[in-house]
């Protein structure tokens, strides 16, 4: 029931179990983390229970990195478990993605895929996104945004997202409909999140994502809003307090 995204060049691991807790008051039944660290390994760590389960569950691994997302679950579809958790990977594991809400036609989605040969490692219906957007992005050779805004456009439902490429280092890729995003805009960061307040404590300035938007938070240039037709939107940046 949350989302949290950091990309700068402090270390995101702190900022992400900050940020989740922080999110916490709005109920969850599992966490979990992606980061690419810093040889450019995908990390995924995620378990059922609290973010303090997930903090004991990474002791020992690699959390480096200065990219990376983090969820709390609040379990719509697939019964609450580390395999249902958020991030869930692309079948290759070079992408990794969270998602709140619900996608309402993923069992078709999701057949069609698996008669592509794609395996699913979960029941949830966030799984079809990530594998979705693997398939567009390898069938049509495209950019990750361009799969984005194909795979979204074959999608009935609700949804904040956020996305990794492991190809990809230097950007978060993030799209809302009927689910909050806010991005915060640092100075060489963006901070990302299902409301202000993982982010008011690191900057004042944030944008509320609208319905259709994606957001491409790419390190060294200006936020990027686009719309599923690849139309660029002009982001309204809104000061809030600092705390
Ligand atoms: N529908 C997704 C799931 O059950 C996301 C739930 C959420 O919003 O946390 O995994």
């Amino acid at each position: 029931c949350g989302i949290v995204g950091y990309i700068g060049k402090r270390k995101a691991y702190p900022i992400l179990i900050k940020g989740l807790k922080r999110l916490e008051y709005r109920g969850y039944d599992s966490a979990g983390v992606a980061i690419i660290s810093d040889d450019r390994q995908l990390n995924v760590y995620k378990t059922k229970g609290k973010v303090s389960d997930l903090e004991n569950f990474v002791t020992q691994k690699d959390i480096s990195g200065t990219i990376g997302i983090a969820h709390t679950r609040w379990a719509t579809h697939g019964e609450p478990c580390s395999a249902n958790a958020h991030p869930h990977y692309s079948s290759s594991e070079k992408l990794a993605l969270i998602h709140n809400g619900i996608i309402e036609n993923y069992a078709v989605l999701k057949e069609k895929l698996q008669a592509k040969g794609y395996i699913f490692k979960s029941s949830t219906d966030t799984e079809v996104l990530v594998q979705l957007i693997e398939y567009m992005k390898v069938t049509n050779q495209v950019s990750l945004l361009t799969a984005v805004q194909l795979a979204l456009g074959e999608v009935i439902g609700a949804y904040a997202i956020a996305i990794l490429d492991k190809e990809h280092p230097n950007e978060i890729i993030a799209a809302r409909k009927s689910s909050p995003l806010v991005v915060g805009i640092g100075a060489d960061e963006f901070f990302l999140a299902s409301d202000a307040t993982p982010i008011v404590e690191y900057t004042d300035k944030v944008v509320y994502l609208e319905d259709g938007e994606i957001a491409v938070l790419h390190l060294g240039k200006e936020l990027k809003v686009v719309n599923l037709s690849n139309v660029e939107m002009t982001p309204e940046i809104k000061r809030v307090e600092l705390n």
